[in-house]
């Protein structure tokens, strides 16, 4: 049986990870309502993503005999201004959660829950991904501000995420 303490932790991580999920949607209608359907494709899947991640936390409280408790999801920003600040701020959220999920982990290790450990081991390798990826479309997109064409080739490129 998993702690409180932690059942607590986890139970805020599926809110981050939802909260994540309904941040990148208002992106993807954002880049709806200025015609990049590619970016919005991207931030779409991103959503998807993020709702898989709250998931495995959901699972893993269940497999370990905790009980999942939901919150209310923060209202996401309307508005991003520009495609290069939507990865910014992307960019700076995935870092946030990364911090989220050390400090969990950091818990873990003091109350010796090595399956708990283990379990996070998944989030800590994804992250490094998550980073990685959004700092990749920040720089390219930023290569590409002001300079339509470079960005609507960008756009093209970003609707095909996830296609074989
Ligand atoms: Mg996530």
């Amino acid at each position: 049986m998993i702690s409180e303490t932690l059942q607590n932790a986890i139970n805020e991580q599926i809110k981050a990870e939802l909260d994540s999920s309904y941040l990148y949607l208002a992106m993807a209608a954002w880049c709806e309502s200025v015609n990049f359907k590619g970016f919005a494709k991207w931030f779409e899947k991103q959503a998807e993503e993020e709702n898989a991640h709250a998931k495995r936390f959901y699972e893993y409280l269940v497999d370990r005999g905790g009980r999942v408790i939901l919150k209310g999801l923060d209202t996401p920003p309307a508005d991003f201004g520009s495609v290069e600040k939507a990865f910014q701020q992307t960019l700076d959220h995935e870092r946030h959660v990364t911090a989220r999920i050390n400090k969990i982990y950091d818990m873990a290790r003091n109350e010796k829950d090595f399956a708990t450990q283990e379990m996070l081991n998944w989030f800590v390798k994804e992250q490094v991904e998550e980073e990685a990826t959004a700092e990749e479309m920040l720089a390219q997109t930023r290569m590409a501000e002001g300079r339509p064409g470079n960005l609507l080739y960008l756009d093209r490129h970003a609707g095909k995420r996830g296609d074989a």
